[in-house]
Parts: C-alpha cells; structure tokens; sequence
C-alpha cells in the first residue's frame, strides 16, 4: 500500500516537473498589429525572472495604447524564472541564463531570433542591482545603431527625473541578446533600471521609454 502511494507521488511529480520543463521552454508572444505599414519594433522583457518592474510597465503600455502604424511584438521571454522570481528558470533549469544562450541552438532563444531577424528596432529591458558607476549596469541604455534615440531618451529622463541620472555606452557580452543583434546588424538597445531606485520610479522610466517609441514608431 504505501509502496504504490509513493509510487504515485513520485510519477506526479515527475509529471509536473516534466509539464513545467515543457511550458517554460517558449516564451509568451504578444502580438499587436495595426494593419498599417510600418516599423515592426519588438519589445523583449522578462528575460530574468527577477528583473520585472519594466515588465509589467510594458504589458500595461501597450494594452493600453493602440497603435496606429507598424507592429509591436511584446516577447515575455522566462515563464519560469517569473514563476520562481528567478533571473534563470527556478528549479525547473536553475542555472540556464537565457540572455548568455543566444546564437547557441537553444529552444527558447531559436524563438526569440526568429521574431528579431526583420525587427526595425529592438528593446530589451533589464534591472541591475548596482548603477553604473559602481561596476553595475543599473541607470544605462546600450545600443548599437540607435544613436540619436538613444541620446534623445537619456536627456528626456535625466530633464523629468531628479535622482541618479542615466547614461548610454557601447559593449556586449557573447551570447547575449547585445551581441547577437550587433553580430546580425539589428538595431538593438538595452535598457537596464536599477533596482536601488524604487519601483514605482523604475516603472514610470519605462513608461517614459516605451511613450518615446510609441510616437516616434507607431503612431
Ligand atoms: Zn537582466
């Protein structure tokens, strides 16, 4: 009797593990199209789990604009790593960190590339938990070809927001979403909060971000 209650328990939880391997290998796609010629600009975020004010200030951007030109695609890349509060994927792939698996055969990045390849524009949302002039990332934006945007967004949030100011700079890391657009010519930036600010401040950035891509893209 006990035999086959363990039995059971242990081929549950080998089902559940197996489920949540399944679903947490594809992101979730959020697709808005206005029918209308135009840029097609991908938003990526969630790609750590544990990075989300940004995330959550883009969902609700754009299921409250509608745009009027163009396309955003919306990439919720890491389930899991949300699920688990995770920057990998919890305890389902703890040590996969899918922003180093770029260009590397990976289901979930094999995805990702092929929504990115066309892409007029590409911004990819990150938190660091230090600033930039303590060895972090936090208060940046990367980019590669996007020069004038980019120095256009740095003064628009410096001139609305006191506080730690923002600055842009150039570099990557291999098998990141930085290097494959760099590698592949896609206009790419990475916008990476810190985690020091407060997160209704981390929110309102991004909201001031996705405003500036919003009428200068799709509308
Ligand atoms: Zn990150």
């Amino acid at each position: 009797m006990i035999i086959t209650i363990i039995t059971i328990i242990i081929s549950l939880t080998i089902t559940i593990l197996a489920c949540l391997y399944y679903w947490c290998s594809t992101p979730i796609i959020n697709e808005y199209n206005s029918n209308i010629p135009g840029p097609k600009i991908v938003i990526i975020s969630a790609t750590h789990g544990n990075e989300l004010a940004p995330h959550y200030a883009a969902v609700d951007y754009f299921n409250n604009h509608k745009i009027s030109k163009g396309s955003v695609t919306l990439i919720i890349v890491n389930k899991c790593g949300i699920l688990f509060n995770d920057r990998q994927q919890g305890i389902i792939n703890p040590y996969n960190d899918i922003n180093r698996k770029y260009g590397s055969g990976e289901k979930i990045n094999n995805i990702i590339q092929k929504y990115i390849n066309d892409a007029t524009l590409v911004v990819d949302f990150h938190e660091s938990i230090k600033y930039d002039q303590e060895g972090g990332l936090g208060n940046t934006i990367y980019y590669n070809n996007s020069y004038s945007d980019v120095e256009n967004l740095i003064n628009e949030i410096n001139t609305t927001y006191k506080g730690p100011q923002w600055v842009s700079y150039k570099g990557y890391l291999p098998g990141a979403l930085s290097w494959y657009c760099k590698k592949r010519d896609i206009n790419y930036m990475l916008i990476e909060t810190c985690k020091k600010d407060s997160y209704t401040r981390r929110q309102k950035i991004t909201h001031t971000i996705l405003k500036h891509i919003y009428y200068k893209y799709l509308t």
